[in-house]
């Protein structure tokens, strides 16, 4: 089955023409779609005839919310949503002051298997489509009736080990007639894929790339995350200058602070050394303590150390600040629980 929802308004309009539609039609599709509307049937400017071929050879992706947890602290909102094919995804509508903003994911479980994430504790079972992930973004906007300013892929999955789905995805959410976000309210996370980086720097993007980079050398990496023996810590940090130098954007890199782990003044000296005058900013986060993993996260004193210690080498630094405390919404956590059960 076609889903439209994964195509834009020209890739409809040669859809139809290859079944002798005329191609005007492709942008009332488009239209419809991008205004929530998820049943063929209900597309009543399109003929009776039109509605019922596109029935027998198409669908528009829509995701049934099986749980969803609202943050008594501040709003947040945590989706486990149900595809058609029975997977099960997880979603986190966050309020910002600028803003609400989507966390989706991109693959139903991931294969990286970092050893601190929930994300892969069952597997991987699958890609998600670019409808799919667009779909988060509109059943999140759907369920609270409220605007959506930014997104984030940073939920399940590896977005670069996905690239084609989620560059098509980037395409038909900034689109003018579609949801129209801005790419530069959007950030794509990755755990540093190389070759897709320097893939993505070419397409020039206006979105914020986010390198999870954890560690401050390779040796520490390597016990966290099986990517970094496919690339090394050097070959990673020079993709990610060619990506800022081609782009001229900021990337942000994600540090998950691991008591014991990478969390030593050493460790904060040595970043601060690979760090120091690139066009950068880094996101400090006292991990996750996943039940599964038994890491502990380091003290408020330690990375308060740890951030001035950056700071000394005039890198921007911030603690992300948590939201959803009281119901689980750290990536990967909830979808797990469900598999449990
Ligand atoms: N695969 C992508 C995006 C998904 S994870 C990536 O690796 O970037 C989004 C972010 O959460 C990543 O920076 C990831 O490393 C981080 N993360 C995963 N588990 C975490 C945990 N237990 N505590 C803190 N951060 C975690």
């Amino acid at each position: 089955m076609t889903d439209l929802k994964s195509m834009l308004p020209e890739e409809i309009q040669e859809y139809l023409a290859g079944i002798g539609e005329k191609p005007f039609r492709a942008k009332q599709i488009f239209r419809w779609i991008s205004a929530g509307e998820t049943d063929i049937d209900n597309m009543t400017d399109l003929s009776v005839s039109l509605r019922e071929k596109l029935k027998s050879e198409c669908t528009v992706t829509r995701a049934k919310i099986v749980s969803k947890l609202v943050s008594k602290i501040d709003g947040t909102v945590k989706y486990l949503f149900e595809l058609a094919d029975g997977e099960k995804i997880e979603t986190v509508f966050m309020r910002y002051k600028y803003g609400n903003t989507v966390c989706i994911s991109t693959q139903a479980g991931c294969r990286m298997g970092c050893t601190f994430c929930a994300s892969h504790i069952n597997g991987f079972r699958r890609h998600l489509t670019p409808a799919e992930m667009l779909e988060q973004v509109m059943a999140a906007m759907r369920d609270t009736g409220e605007k959506v300013k930014g997104i984030v892929l940073m939920g399940i999955g590896e977005p670069l080990d996905n690239y084609d789905n989620v560059l098509q995805f980037l395409r038909l959410v900034h689109h003018p007639e579609g949801l129209n976000i801005s790419h530069r309210h959007i950030s794509l996370s990755t755990c540093g894929l190389v070759d897709k980086i320097d893939m993505l720097a070419k397409e020039k993007l206006q979105i914020t790339l986010s390198v999870s980079l954890h560690a401050p050398n390779d040796d520490i990496r390597r016990q966290t995350m099986p990517i970094a023996k496919r690339f090394s810590y050097e070959t990673l940090i020079d993709a990610c200058k060619r990506y800022i130098e081609v782009t001229n954007r900021r990337i942000s890199f994600e540090y998950a602070l691991i008591s014991g782990v990478n969390d030593s003044d050493k460790d904060a000296h040595q970043l601060g050394k690979v760090l120091s005058g690139m066009l950068c900013h880094v996101n400090l986060i006292p991990v996750n303590e996943v039940k599964e993993r038994g890491y502990k996260k380091s003290t408020r004193e330690q990375v308060a150390r740890f951030t001035e210690i950056l700071n000394s080498y005039k890198i921007n630094t911030t603690v992300r600040r948590k939201l959803g405390g009281d119901i689980n919404a750290s990536c990967g956590q909830l979808r797990a629980e469900h598999r449990e059960e």
